[in-house]
């Protein structure tokens, strides 16, 4: 079964956000569980826990095709110390955000070096944020985000990805989320069926699809390794449908939700709709 939806807004409250999923035909989606511009945020109150746990009862969603996102701000592989701080203390927040809402996904971007640490050092920042926080919370997974390597942001390579897993505690409790229009900026070729399925390979030789707890389904406005993060709608940019096509029938990607963060909210029923339509027509 494929999980197909959208990062839909939560304005009003997250149980809108269910709304919106419903409203274009979705069965999966992502949110933000507070503005994702901010460090800090009101807690949830009991009646907003209260009115998203009915609401994803209501029209059937599972934790399972839920993909929340956190704050841009956050960096786990901060260089300074104050900055890594602030950082932990605003992820164990979305985390605690999440267990009260239910969910038992976050997805969030590694971090970035800033030219102040080596690559390496970053990484086991990171991984030790991932287990800071892992530590002090319970039945939430930490989903690496797969990024564009735009700057200094890590995680770009899929080895950065494994490094980090490899240095986190509890394995039963981190995974990937791959977005592919950051795959493709970041130079693993997506355009045919044949380069799309030989990029799954590679995650697969160098991650491994058990750690695989989401997709990000976007084309690109960046060009093909450029290394720039700039969304487009399916079909619309460098990666093209074939791609899109090919992921819809890889029997490897099940049961997770997929995602889209395209440009144009207006047809994403559209486009959700086109996907699924791949997955039939096999
Ligand atoms: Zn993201
Ligand atoms: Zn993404």
């Amino acid at each position: 079964m494929k999980y197909l939806g959208a990062h839909v807004s939560a304005a009003g409250g997250p149980d809108q956000a269910v709304l919106r999923a419903v409203e274009i035909g979705a069965d999966a989606f992502a949110l933000f569980t507070k503005n994702q511009r901010q460090w800090k945020a009101k807690p949830l109150t009991d009646e907003a826990i209260e009115a998203f746990r009915t609401a994803c009862d209501k029209h059937g969603f599972g934790p399972g095709q839920i993909l929340p996102h956190d704050s841009y701000l956050i960096n786990l592989g901060h260089p300074e110390s104050a900055g890594l701080e602030k950082s932990r203390a605003a992820f164990l927040d979305e985390f605690q955000r999440c267990e009260q809402l239910g969910l038992t996904l976050l997805n969030f971007h590694p971090g970035s070096h800033l030219k102040k640490i080596s690559e390496g050092e970053c990484l086991t920042r990171i991984a030790d944020s991932i287990n800071q926080v892992l530590a002090e919370t319970r039945g939430v997974t930490a989903v690496i985000e797969n990024t564009a390597g735009q700057g200094t942001n890590l995680g770009w390579r899929f080895e950065h990805l494994a490094e980090i897993i490899d240095q986190v505690d509890d394995t039963s409790r981190v995974g990937v989320c791959l977005d592919t229009c950051h795959a493709f900026a970041a130079g693993y070729d997506l355009r045919t069926p044949e380069a799309c399925t030989a990029t799954l390979d590679e995650f697969d030789k160098v991650v491994g699809f058990a750690y695989l707890r989401g997709m990000h389904l976007n084309d690109a406005k960046s060009e093909f390794a450029s290394r720039v993060d700039r969304h487009h709608s399916l079909g619309q940019g460098n990666i093209g449908l074939d791609a899109f096509t090919t992921l819809m029938r890889d029997p490897r990607i099940d049961e997770i939700p997929m995602v889209l963060e395209t440009v144009e909210p207006a047809i994403w029923a559209e486009e959700i709709a086109w996907l699924r339509a791949q997955v039939a027509n096999t």
